[in-house]
């Protein structure tokens, strides 16, 4: 399994606009920027920061894949991990299809909520060294139009899984995408960890049908285990600041600075009281999640059919 590169630059915004979402899009209506002269200043002053945000997540995207280009060493995976959509940005598009086919690279892949066609993307990309972590949000698209978008990953033999959020009132559409996609593609469903998602025996069962590792998405107690994060990934800031995680703060380095990265790479138990999120207890190695991706482990696709899943018991 190579070194994941786990990617995150500036870029902080999304073009859904989902409730449970901090970087949901946010625009104020018509009549209340008419009836607040503020309000329109406060918009163009948040225009000139998006497009300040995104020339500078342009940047530092373009140094990553200048380093991945001139890496000589043993090939790194890279997965995108914006906060919020970056697909719909050119520079990304680009990014896929220039690190699928570098020699440094091994795979790439991306977590996108696949409002873009693939088609439109995928164009000069080695579409059997990219993964997609895709997310569904029905509030947001139509069933069709997202089934349609895995159809032409499936046909262009593009590796991926799909997920979705399992709050109680989505449990109905949950089985309803799991009816309508492919048998062999794998349906993670993410617990909605805030306030009330809390699902009753039998709601929390219909959802076990559908993901069989759905006892994993939870708040891991992590401080002192061993995790792999920092040994067999890193995340890497904009400015190329290495952590062996996005939930550890302490830097460990550059991935600029000649040697950082290879000196990053050892064995240290968790710092943190916690892990909740998928991107990180991944790695833990209690749970033995990292076996059962193999090496869909970018894309959270297991390499094994999703059916025969289940969590390691201790
Ligand atoms: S698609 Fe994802 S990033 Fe965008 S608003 Fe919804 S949850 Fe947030
Ligand atoms: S358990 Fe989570 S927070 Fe702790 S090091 Fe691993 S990925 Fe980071």
């Amino acid at each position: 399994m190579n070194v994941a590169l786990l990617y995150r630059g500036p870029l902080a915004s999304c073009n859904y606009a989902c409730g449970y979402c901090p970087f949901a899009r946010h625009r104020a209506s018509a009549a209340e920027l008419e009836a607040d002269r503020a309000a329109l200043a406060a918009d163009r002053a948040a225009l000139a920061a998006d497009r300040a945000e995104l020339a500078a997540d342009r940047a530092a995207l373009a140094r990553f894949v200048a380093f991945l280009r001139d890496w000589r060493g043993v090939p790194l995976a890279v997965l995108f991990t914006p906060r919020g959509e970056a697909l719909h940005h050119a520079h990304y598009q680009a990014a896929i299809g220039e690190l699928s086919r570098l020699p440094g690279v091994a795979r790439v892949a991306i977590q996108t909520n696949l409002s873009v066609a693939p088609e439109a993307w995928l164009e000069g990309a080695d579409p059997a060294r990219v993964g997609v972590w895709a997310s569904y949000h029905p509030a947001q698209t139509s069933r069709q139009g997202f089934l349609a978008r895995c159809e032409s990953l499936r046909r262009r033999g593009v590796r991926f899984s799909v997920g979705m959020v399992g709050k109680r009132e989505l449990i109905d559409e949950l089985e309803a995408m799991r009816a309508a996609l492919p048998e062999e593609v794998y349906l993670w469903v993410n617990a909605f960890k805030h306030e009330g998602g809390e699902l009753s025996p039998e709601e929390r069962a219909r959802v076990e049908a559908i993901d069989p590792l759905f006892s994993c998405s939870t708040v891991h107690a992590t401080r002192g285990r061993r995790c792999l994060a920092g040994e067999r990934s890193l995340a890497v800031a904009g400015d190329g600041t290495l952590r062996r995680c996005h939930f550890v703060a302490e830097p460990l380095g550059s991935l600029y600075a000649p040697g950082d990265l290879e000196r990053a790479l050892a064995p240290r138990p968790c710092p943190a009281p916690s892990c909740r999120c998928h991107l990180g207890y991944l790695y833990l190695e209690e749970l033995g999640l990292l076996e059962r991706f193999g090496d869909g482990f970018l894309e959270r696709a297991p390499e094994r059919p999703w059916r025969v899943l289940s969590p390691r018991r201790p």
